[in-house]
């Protein structure tokens, strides 16, 4: 099992017909043998160029991409023992099932009798047994994606890249499939390196994740520190849904500093009230809406001209869009940042 470095990796696009763009900007991080990252960041922040550059399928500007302790910058794609699931899938259509698990192996020249083993095992691991003989077309979405997968499985790579695997699948299958690569993660143990910009998609997979934002990486740890401990102000707001409260201007705190704040860490003054715990109180936000999520309410608030969403259990009696009603927000939970750098204040 491979571990993949990247050390001072950068990007930078262009050529003489078009100016320079730094797609990545000094990347240094370390995925170990057997982990499952995933990097995540908005669109047009890295990830795909990233990945791109550990398969071979786009050269590195600077720095070294280095795999199992070689640096591969000029190791031709298919020499470096890594296989890449696309978001389209790239299945060949006039090919059944099994001659599209099949061909990189033929193509390397394996014997037929191997060739049929490995396809047989990454059959059954995918419960594709049943579709072996069909076509691509003859497939839903999620069984493409799996036949997908096989494809890559079948060369028993020593890493696997994902690039928006689950993104043209709808939600109810984007959570099945999601919970079958935990699964091959967990049998395979193989490096998976695995991209989206899907956030709730990161926290649930990764061991540990890359939050990326304009070609940098903002924090990388495991979900639950990235998700309690964010180090910047672009973590807090991009992790959690709804994302975090970002309060400039709270009456009382030193200008500078911004105050984070979880939407179900709000809570309207006074029936839980706790004189043990020190808080904010008595600030007045205006209720603007209300949305029924099923189990909990959000509330879309504003406090001084700033937009505060409250989280409530929908049991709660909930406010009244158009009032005043005073919230507490408890100390221990607010995570302060510096407003010039983003950076987390300890
Ligand atoms: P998305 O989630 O939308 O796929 P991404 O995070 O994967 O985005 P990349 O595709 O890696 O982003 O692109 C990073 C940046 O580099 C973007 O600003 C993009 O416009 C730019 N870029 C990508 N490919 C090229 C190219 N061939 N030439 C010039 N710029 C490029």
């Amino acid at each position: 099992m491979s571990a993949i470095e990247f050390v001072h990796v950068n990007k930078i696009y262009g050529d003489r017909a078009r100016p320079a763009f730094q797609a990545i900007h000094d990347f240094n991080a370390t995925i170990k043998p057997s982990e499952l990252v995933v990097i995540v960041g908005p669109s047009g922040c890295g990830k795909s160029t990233l990945l791109r550059m550990v398969a071979g399928l786009e050269s590195i500007s600077e720095g070294q991409v280095i795999i199992n302790g070689h640096v591969v910058n000029d190791l031709d794609p298919s020499r470096r023992n890594i296989a890449m699931v696309f978001q389209n899938y790239a299945l060949y259509p006039h090919m059944s099932v099994k001659a599209n698990m099949a061909y990189a192996l033929k193509i390397a020249g394996m014997k037929q009798s191997e060739i049929d083993l490995r396809v047989q095992e990454a059959a059954s691991i995918l419960g594709l047994n049943e579709m072996l003989e069909r076509k691509p077309r003859e497939l839903s979405g999620g069984q493409r994606q799996r036949v997908a997968m096989g494809r890559a499985i079948v060369r028993q790579p020593a890493a696997f890249l994902f690039d928006e695997p689950l993104s043209n699948l709808d939600a109810k299958l984007r959570v099945h499939t999601r919970l079958e690569i935990q699964k091959l993660h967990r049998r395979l143990a193989v490096t998976m390196l695995f991209v989206t910009h899907d956030q709730i998609e990161a926290m649930t997979l990764a061991d540990r994740m890359i939050v990326m934002n304009g070609g940098r990486i903002e924090q990388f740890d495991t979900p639950e520190v990235v998700y309690n401990r964010p180090a910047t102000m672009f973590v807090a707001g991009f992790i959690g849904s709804p994302a975090m409260n970002l309060l400039h201007h709270v009456p009382g705190i030193p200008q500078g500093k911004v105050l984070g704040i979880r939407p179900e860490h709000v809570t309207l003054q006074p029936s839980d009230f706790d004189p043990d715990v020190q808080r904010f109180s008595g600030l007045r936000a205006m209720v603007e809406t209300i949305e029924l999520l099923g189990a909990e309410r959000l509330v879309h608030a504003r406090l001084g001209d700033e937009p505060l969403v409250i989280r409530l259990d929908a049991a709660a009696p909930p406010p009244v869009i158009g009032d005043s009603v005073r919230i507490q927000i408890a100390t221990h939970l607010i995570h302060w940042f510096d407003a010039a750098s983003g950076l987390r204040i300890e």
